[in-house]
């Protein structure tokens, strides 16, 4: 039989949810989104599920993950219950579901808690610093190997087991049987949906919306490459130093026009934003910004002075690292892609 919370409304307001009891069930939502089908119909269905606190049947869902926040949904809402907002929540609440350590859960609910990581992290930076007594060349080095060495600690320790507990929750405990092949076949889905998040184009709203993730992957990814593979901070390849002022530049053009628009909350999906969804631009804005200013006084060779500025890199990084990639949005990114082919693995 399956569990009710009756607590569930109060705990999912905690992850940005409105008031989606005021629901009557009339269906408007799920009649305009473009992205539900007879097969996959929701919203409604997961607002029937939360109201009624059917926890069991949520973590089992895939259907949180199918819903790209075009916002249409709570546009024609009759009753204001903020469909698509409710979505948002509950892709918060699985998050903090599918993490083993609790931290996301931690750090979703409560803004002191976000506040306190960033502000240990800093002060880990700081106090390194002050070890090696502000050598430029240790840190950076030492800045070089913790880019690598987070990388991979982060996804054995964190991410990985975290996907394993999703797969577990959607596959496993309901008893799905998934023939091994389509684990295999579906791998194809998983780097599609990961690397062009395609299925944006599916809400009508989206081309736009859809280039613009597109080119931050592809950005965020390029300068991952460039700092951790091509050390672009040391290179003295034209070749490397040009790509990483280049994808800098766009990681800190496209987070411009995504912090705008939540300002400016013309779209539906930016009018509610939550601090994590504050912090996962404002961050990546700021490495960009702070990784393009770095190699700028590498080539204008006034570092060694401005050794605050690496140091202020550092910290923007490690808290990238340790907080916003493991705990925080950066996750969506992840289990979203993990959400299609799961769902192209139990179709096929
Ligand atoms: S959320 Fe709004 S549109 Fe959707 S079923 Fe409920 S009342 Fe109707
Ligand atoms: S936000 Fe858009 S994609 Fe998501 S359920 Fe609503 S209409 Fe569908």
């Amino acid at each position: 039989m399956a569990s009710i919370n009756t607590g569930f409304s109060k705990e999912l307001s905690k992850f940005g949810a409105f008031d989606f009891n005021a629901c009557y069930n009339c269906g408007t939502c799920t009649a305009v989104c473009s992205l539900s089908t007879g097969e996959d119909s929701f919203p409604r269905e997961m607002i029937r599920y939360s109201v009624l606190g059917l926890e069991d049947d949520i973590k089992s869902s895939l259907k949180p993950w199918l819903c790209y926040y075009c916002g249409e949904c709570t546009t024609h809402c009759p009753q204001e219950a903020e469909p698509g907002e409710l979505m948002m929540s509950l892709r918060r609440w699985l998050i903090s579901v599918y993490d083993w350590t609790g931290l996301s859960g931690l750090l979703y609910r409560s803004l002191p808690a976000s506040i306190t990581a960033m502000t240990l992290t800093a002060l880990a930076v700081i106090a390194y610093a002050l070890y090696e007594h502000f050598d430029l060349e240790k840190i950076m080095h030492t800045g070089h190997i913790f880019e690598m060495v987070a990388i991979a600690t982060v996804f054995a320790v964190i991410l990985l087991p975290n996907l394993i507990r999703m797969w577990n929750f959607i596959i496993l405990k309901p008893g799905i049987k998934v023939p091994f092949k389509n684990y295999v076949t579906g791998l194809r889905d998983l780097l599609v949906h990961m690397f062009t998040q395609k299925r944006t184009l599916g809400c009508d709203d989206s081309q736009v919306r859809w280039f613009e993730h597109l080119i931050l992957v592809f950005g965020y990814l390029g300068l991952l490459f460039t700092t951790v593979f091509l050390d672009w901070f040391l290179s003295e390849s034209t070749f490397v130093t040009v790509l990483g002022y280049v994808v800098s530049i766009i990681i800190f053009t496209v987070t411009v026009i995504f912090v705008s628009e939540r300002i400016s909350k013309k779209r539906e999906m930016s009018r509610k934003s939550q601090p994590s969804d504050w912090m996962f631009v404002a961050w990546l804005f700021m490495m960009g910004l702070s990784a393009f200013a770095v190699r700028l006084f590498i080539d204008l060779d006034i570092l060694q002075n401005n050794i605050w500025l690496y140091l202020a890199h550092m910290i923007i990084l490690v808290q990238w690292a340790l907080v916003i990639v493991p705990f925080g949005k950066w996750t969506h990114f992840l289990y979203r892609s993990f959400a299609m082919y799961f769902d192209a693995i139990k179709k096929n």
